[in-house]
């Protein structure tokens, strides 16, 4: 994030329009700079978590400012493409598709600001990074380079060379066939609108572009749509009536393994699948998509409840991913763990009618062991 804003810093400094760092708590150190600066119109991004929330009401709170919301997080702002919490990328898809035309139009180059006072602002990346108080337990990352140029030629790759083949190889984590975009969408270092935009104009529409194009629109759009609407989108209250039920049913089922946190967190438990699933975001920061699912059903199995679940993998997923902390990471957990965005299936122990997973289902997608064998044995993602 940190080298990110650098990169942001210096094109706007190219532009003749300031760029300004506040540290400390937000809302304090924000309202402060308002009131110093004498600003009178504020524009933020949208974002639905209820932290960033909490920031934009607590600034609100305390400034006479105008306050204006842009939602870049979505391509149809999450606040038009509904009104209401969606039941599933089915309801919610035809209500984007609907509206989705007028926003998908190019964003216009920036123009330098006409002004004869402008003083630049800049900062040393490593200077300041080094000057934090950060958790050093979840270590560096060999990826991504940093900032909008690397995300924009890691797309342009994506599209010549994995596109052809995204709908056949996305689910198998040994082919490396996503954008692996996340963290740069994560991080507000790409925009969805540029990454649709870039694959409709360059990429003929077919089975490979739609499933990728559902997945960016339909899918991350829902994960907001979910945050937005529903507050308790990191517990277990979030979840359906007929999913909170079978929870409870099956809370005292027996488990055949039990875990705590640090055994989950060190990669020890009987599995030798689900280590490697934990290692991979370990030691990369992004745990393939496929594996995302197996991991975080594992967790409802070798946890004594679903409370504890969803709070094992929300401290894990958003300690060690890249792109965590993130709307599409609290769907993607409440759709593993509480059914969020599916239906009920076939009753079974300990998950319900939560849909299973198990090793048998991920040997008929791909070769297991060759993705156990390649990331214990490695910790390296090219860019
Ligand atoms: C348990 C669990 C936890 C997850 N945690 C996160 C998280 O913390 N942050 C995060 O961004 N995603 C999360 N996801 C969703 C998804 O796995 C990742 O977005 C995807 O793996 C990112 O890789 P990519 O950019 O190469 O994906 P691609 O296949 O290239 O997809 C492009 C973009 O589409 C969006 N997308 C893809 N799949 C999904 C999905 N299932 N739901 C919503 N949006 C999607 C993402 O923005 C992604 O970057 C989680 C899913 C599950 C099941």
């Amino acid at each position: 994030m940190i080298r990110g804003l650098y990169d942001v810093a210096k094109r706007l400094e190219k532009l003749k329009i300031p760029f300004v760092l506040l540290r400390g708590d937000p809302v304090e150190s924000f309202t402060s700079y308002i009131k110093q600066s004498n600003t009178g119109e504020i524009i933020v991004d949208f974002d639905p978590l209820k932290i960033k929330q909490q920031w934009i009401s607590g600034v609100i709170a305390n400034t006479v400012a105008k306050f204006i919301e842009v939602d870049g997080h979505n391509i149809v702002p999450a606040r038009q493409a509904s009104d209401k919490l969606e039941y599933g990328a089915y309801t919610l898809r035809p209500k984007i598709h609907r509206q989705l035309h007028g926003y998908l139009e190019d964003l216009p180059e920036l123009k330098p600001m006409a002004t004869n006072n402008f003083r630049g602002f800049s900062f040393e990346p490593g200077q300041l990074i080094g000057s934090m108080k950060l958790d050093k337990g979840a270590g560096p990352v060999q990826w991504p380079l940093p900032g909008e140029e690397h995300a924009r030629k890691l797309l342009r790759k994506f599209i010549a060379e994995k596109m052809p083949a995204y709908s056949e190889k996305r689910n198998d984590p040994n082919a490396d066939h996503t954008s692996n975009l996340s963290p740069y969408l994560h991080f507000g270092q790409i925009f969805s609108g540029r990454i649709a935009s870039e694959v409709i104009r360059n990429h003929a529409s077919d089975e490979n572009s739609e499933a990728f194009l559902g997945e960016l629109i339909v899918r991350k759009e829902l994960s907001d749509n979910f945050c937005l609407f529903n507050p308790d989108y990191d517990n277990v209250n979030g979840f359906h009536e007929w999913a909170k039920k079978t929870h409870m049913e099956h809370e005292r089922d027996e488990r055949e393994f039990i875990y705590s946190l640090e055994q989950f967190e060190r990669a020890i438990t009987h599995d030798p699948l689900w280590n490697a699933a934990q290692t991979e975001m370990v030691s990369t920061g992004k745990m393939h998509g496929y594996m995302r699912m197996y991991w975080a059903k594992k967790i409802l199995e070798w946890t004594a409840s679903a409370e504890d679940a969803m709070k094992t993998a929300i401290y894990l997923n958003d300690r060690y991913e890249l792109d965590g902390r993130d709307p599409n990471g609290y769907a993607g957990i409440a759709w593993s763990i509480g059914g969020v965005h599916d239906r009920a299936w076939t009753e079974r122990p300990v998950f319900g009618k939560i849909r299973y997973m198990n090793d048998k289902g991920c040997r008929r997608k791909f070769d297991v062991n060759a993705y156990i064998n390649r990331i214990m044995h490695s910790d390296k993602r090219e860019q």
